[in-house]
């Protein structure tokens, strides 16, 4: 039987083979597949009696259960077009991306009755809202909706090229922008690198059990549930990351594979509890979204025991793009550890002056990526789409090169740049320098305007409990590792990084005192 690669279709393959094999478990709650199958079956037909057309915009607005996808898939069979919002976003916010999206139906929990009512007068263009009741009564709604409806799957076509989801970026750099993905891009790259050369990723099958904490509503999150479901594998979902709760869920679920971001590791490594937890289940660690800085990366070496996968990619490449694989997480005296890795089979990527004009191998300039995965573009904005996605390939915004070997590093993003006297200075190249001093915690270089040099280096630190660090100490540790161009003119001790919900510092929220009137070159 040839199964389409939709995740409408791939659902009913899994429900044959796996029936009573459980699919996902989300705190008390575990479904098999045969039972998730039949509950998007229901969320499907719930839908369409509702009357949605073809790629209709459906809101998701909730913590991370097996609900978030139930509905994912529940919307693809129904040919609609699933939009997962941010729940950290103020109300304001998420009427924004729910008015952006021109969203017919909102699903939430219940959780997040406040922040609804506060803006139910302005959600004129919903047609319906499912889930939203009363306060505190976590989805009984949503789950009296879902079950009066027909188990059996409604008689639709799908096809690969069908958009299934809307994901917004994580708006690091600014406003998120309503990434299209298509079936696609969750089975092409997959598929080519099956085809050719299926020891070059990650092996994720039947005997796996997965670990989900990455938020559904970034595509790291959503896309590795989405892998455990396609391969079979049974995924254990954190509503939200607690980093002492993924610990005792390894142990206690004896997670074979899990993803995070670099900052979900440094809490997790640094829970008082991370050295004595059973962790000997692991066989494989995916991390990637952020650049990891050196200490982490030796510490994470040094107490998992298991295979390294670092991914480097972006929500409109439909996640992952390179791949830094185990065997160079070995010897970590070697420069590739410092790399993102090399391109995925089936994936090309080239690097390109302002003009789109290619570079020389090992010199800096933008990284461009074309894959099979890659978005079909951004919703509703032609200039932007126009702008990014290039005859197949998407410009990244990322500095970056490739050596001889044919290794990506990704330097930092253009917009974080500082330029000092005409030379670029990148950030993360002086991050990962200081990060190595004891006194640090955490650490974030912007460009503040100057004077002489038009822009000079100012680091943001968090201090390790019970250290301190004066100017001169940090200036004269950096002399000799970097350039002394490089080297920040001012440090500021903060107790927190400003980060959004991805685990990314938010650089334009450090920089926006320093900028408010005056314009920077890079941007
Ligand atoms: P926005 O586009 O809204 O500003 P964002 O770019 O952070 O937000 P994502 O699509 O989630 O939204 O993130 C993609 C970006 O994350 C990449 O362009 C890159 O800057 C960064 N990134 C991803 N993986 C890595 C990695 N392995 N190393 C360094 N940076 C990475
Ligand atoms: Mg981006």
């Amino acid at each position: 039987e040839v199964i389409k690669k939709t995740l409408a279709d791939t659902t009913v393959l899994l429900s044959k083979s796996y029936k009573d094999k459980t699919a996902i478990i989300a705190q008390d709650i575990s479904l098999t597949y045969l039972e998730f199958d039949q509950h998007t079956n229901q969320i499907a037909n719930g839908l369409l009696k509702e009357g949605i057309k073809p790629e209709a915009r459906i809101v998701f607005l909730g913590k991370d259960t097996h609900i978030n996808y139930e509905v994912l898939y529940g919307c693809a069979k129904a040919k609609a077009v699933l939009v997962p919002i941010n729940w950290r976003l103020s109300p304001q916010e998420i009427l924004t991306i729910i008015e952006d999206a021109e969203a017919e139906i909102l699903f939430v929990d219940q959780a997040f009755y406040a922040i609804i009512s506060q803006i139910e007068q302005q959600l004129i263009g919903l047609t319906k809202i499912i889930g939203y009741n009363k306060p505190h009564s976590s989805w009984s709604d949503y789950t009296q909706w879902r079950s009066v409806q027909e188990k059996t799957p409604p008689n639709l076509l799908y096809d690969t090229e069908d958009v299934v989801l809307q994901m917004y970026t994580s708006g690091t750099t600014g406003k998120p922008k309503g990434v299209q993905l298509s079936n696609d891009s969750f089975f092409r790259l997959l598929d080519t690198m099956q085809s050719k050369h299926n020891d070059l990723w990650m092996d994720i099958n039947g005997t796996d059990i997965l670990l989900h904490c990455v938020p559904f509503f970034h595509i790291g999150g959503l896309w590795w549930g989405v892998q455990s479901l396609i391969a079979g594998a049974t995924l254990i979902m954190q509503e939200t990351f607690i980093a002492w709760q993924a610990l005792e869920y390894i142990e206690k679920y004896k997670i074979t594979k899990m993803a995070m971001v670099p900052a979900m590791l440094q809490f997790m490594l640094s829970e008082p509890n991370s050295d004595i937890a059973d962790l000997s289940s692991l066989k494989g660690f995916l991390y990637g979204g952020s650049p990891i800085n050196p200490p982490l990366m030796r510490r994470a070496i040094g107490i998992l025991n298991c295979d390294f996968y670092q991914i480097y990619g972006m929500t409109e490449t439909g996640n992952m793009a390179v791949c830094l694989r185990p065997e160079d997480h070995i010897d970590i005296s070697k420069d590739c550890i410092k790399a993102a890795g090399k391109p995925l089979p089936g994936v090309v990527i080239k690097v390109v002056t302002p003009d789109f004009i290619d570079v020389p191998l090992g010199t800096i300039g933008e990284i461009c990526i074309q894959s099979p995965s890659n978005m079909v573009g951004y919703w509703k904005r032609e200039e932007a789409t126009k702008n990014t996605l290039i005859d197949g390939w998407i410009r990244t915004g990322d500095a970056g090169y490739i050596d001889a070997d044919g290794y990506v590093y990704i330097c930092d993003r253009i917009k974080d740049m500082i330029i000092c006297s005409g030379e670029n200075i990148y950030p993360a190249e002086i991050e990962a320098v200081l990060s190595e001093h004891s006194a640090i915690e955490e650490i974030a270089v912007i460009g503040i305007p100057d004077e002489r040099w038009g822009e000079t280096a100012k680091a943001f630190i968090v201090l390790n409990a019970g250290y301190s660090l004066k100017k001169r100490e940090l200036i004269n540790y950096a002399r000799g590792k970097i350039a002394d161009y490089k080297i920040p003119q001012s440090i500021e001790i903060v107790e927190a990084l400003p980060r959004n919900s991805s685990g990314k510092i938010m650089k334009r929220v450090l920089r926006e005192p320093y900028w408010e009137k005056k314009e920077r070159l890079v941007n």
